[in-house]
């Protein structure tokens, strides 16, 4: 007889959600979690809500009203004589978010009856995990499932060692003043995002990029149009940056890199490191792959029976969105349940202005997998409610197979285009057609008749382009 049906280890977007979908199909469950705030309380949530997604999403918006204010809101007809900002009420309000956010879960798991627990956890034994309470108690449970959802931590690069001016995301949302002069290594979503939120407050703000595309993840014209807004927001990425040292002396931070014009150096205030993530299996005894992700199948369930891995630290996109729904899955295949992930359809979305959002393929994956397709495509300057908010930039474009018509992938850059995206993940989960969605009566003026139209351009038939 075990102590529970499940033992989830983490609590972040994979781990809470895991221990509330198991808790809900009648398993009796516990989750443990080390994460300690900023009071030495123990805190739910895991990176998502303590130091990524939610805090992030703070600074986003209220930069974006700062921004806004400054850039937009004459157009309006709306004046603001002094205008300033208070950096100390803005990270206050992050700071009550992120309370009421993860004191939240606290009640979710007490209204499902889920044991919580603080501490370390390790394997320890065959259904066995060894919880490690931060006074240094120690206590072994067992468990029939194990669920591990340990998520991942900040990468480290040796050429910039984190130090008092160079920080890496965490350090970034802290912030208590702008820095004027801002560098940034990597232009992933942590490097635009981040970047974006100091820049719209007044930063120059540098980002220097490996790589000689412009998230070469994304739809080429997305990015590209991408690339030229940020650029005109004030932020300079410079592509195929190769950083050679960093020095952090007298208060500012020299960098050395190459590009393509040679030898340079750029001085700034702070230096955020946003080279990606490293998954988080530090203490947990299980065995791990070359770069640290602990392998499993496409149902999460690793070489070990009764022993799961979801979420940052099994590879894979590290997505809150994509922890959760491995949680849920896993949890009903406990129950016996015949669920499944959905791996092709996952969105993706970068938190610029506006925003950029994608689900599916790329025209330049299909080219490589020699998948003939045909494209449709709308511009939010032909949008009637685009323009009624001043905010015309960008486009939806949607790839559709050629012969079939299924959707194969849409991309949008836009105006709310994480809403949007919804809609374009819920017909290619109904495995629909561009016609489908051309043939589904959008409310007007609305900016999902973007979608609307860009459908119709597949078969060259939209109306307002
Ligand atoms: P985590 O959230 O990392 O949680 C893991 C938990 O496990 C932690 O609480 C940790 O304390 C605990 N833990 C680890 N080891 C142990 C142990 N041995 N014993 C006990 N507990 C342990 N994703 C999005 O989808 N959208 C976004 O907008 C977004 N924005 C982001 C912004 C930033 C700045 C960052 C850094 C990330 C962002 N992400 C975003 C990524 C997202 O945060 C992660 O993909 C997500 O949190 C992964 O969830 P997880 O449950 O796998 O792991
Ligand atoms: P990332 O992998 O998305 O981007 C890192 C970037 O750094 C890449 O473009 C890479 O080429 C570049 N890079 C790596 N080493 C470099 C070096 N030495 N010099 C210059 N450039 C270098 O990682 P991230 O932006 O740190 O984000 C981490 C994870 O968090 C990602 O997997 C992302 O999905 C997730 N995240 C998601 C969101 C969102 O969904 N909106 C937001 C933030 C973070």
């Amino acid at each position: 007889m075990t102590d529970y049906n499940v033992i989830v280890i983490g609590a972040g977007p994979g781990g809470y959600v895991a221990a509330i979908r198991c808790a809900q199909l009648g398993m009796t469950t516990a989750c443990v979690d080390k994460w300690l705030n900023s009071a030495n309380k123990p805190s739910l949530g895991g990176t998502c809500l303590n130091v990524g997604c939610i805090p992030s999403k703070a600074l986003l918006d209220s930069s974006h009203h700062y921004y806004f204010m400054q850039k937009h809101a004459a157009a309006h007809g709306i004046k603001c004589e002094s205008l300033n900002i208070d950096i100390s009420t803005m990270q206050a309000r992050k700071a009550k978010i992120i309370k009421i956010l993860t004191q939240g879960i606290a009640s979710l798991f007490k209204k499902n009856k889920i044991t919580q627990l603080a501490g370390i956890a390790r394997l320890s034994g065959e259904k066995q995990v060894e919880i490690t309470a931060h006074d240094g108690s120690k206590q072994t449970l067992t468990a029939d499932n194990i669920i591990i959802a340990s998520g991942s931590v900040p990468a480290k690069i040796p050429i910039a060692p984190i130090a008092d001016n160079i920080v890496d995301s965490t350090g970034a949302l802290a912030f208590d003043s702008i820095p004027k002069r801002l560098g940034i290594i990597g232009s992933g979503a942590i490097g635009l995002e981040l970047g974006s939120v100091w820049s719209r407050l007044g930063s120059q703000v540098t980002i220097l990029e490996a790589l000689p595309e412009f998230l070469a993840i994304a739809d080429r014209k997305i990015a590209a149009a991408a690339q030229r807004e940020l650029k005109k927001q004030g932020l300079k990425i410079i592509l195929g940056a190769n950083v050679t040292a960093t020095t952090a002396a007298n208060n500012e931070v020299t960098i050395n890199y190459k590009d393509k014009k040679g030898e340079q150096i750029l001085i700034v205030d702070k230096l955020i490191v946003a080279v990606g993530r490293q998954p988080n299996t530090r203490n947990i005894r299980i065995p791990v792959n070359k770069h640290g992700f602990i392998p499993v199948d496409k149902h999460c369930q690793t070489a070990i029976p009764g022993i799961y891995a979801i979420g940052d630290v099994n590879g894979g996109a590290m997505l809150a969105h994509k922890a959760s729904e491995e949680g849920m899955m896993v949890a009903e295949r406990i129950a016996g349940q015949n669920s499944e992930m959905f791996y092709d359809i996952i969105p993706y979305i970068v938190y610029i202005w506006p925003e950029i959002a994608w689900v599916g393929k790329t025209e330049e994956q299909l080219k490589t997998e020699s998948v003939e397709y045909k494209v449709g495509q709308f511009p939010f300057i032909a949008s009637g409610r685009a323009r009624a908010a001043n905010e015309t930039s960008g486009m939806v474009r949607i790839i559709a197979d050629a012969k079939t018509d299924k959707i194969l992938g849409v991309h949008i850059f836009g105006i709310s285009a994480s809403e949007l995206i919804a809609e374009a993940v819920t017909a290619m989960a109904l495995e629909s057609s561009a016609e489908d969605l051309a043939r589904t009566i959008h409310a007007h003026p609305t900016l999902s008749e973007a979608i609307h139209e860009a459908a119709l351009d597949v078969e060259g038939r939209m109306i307002h382009g």
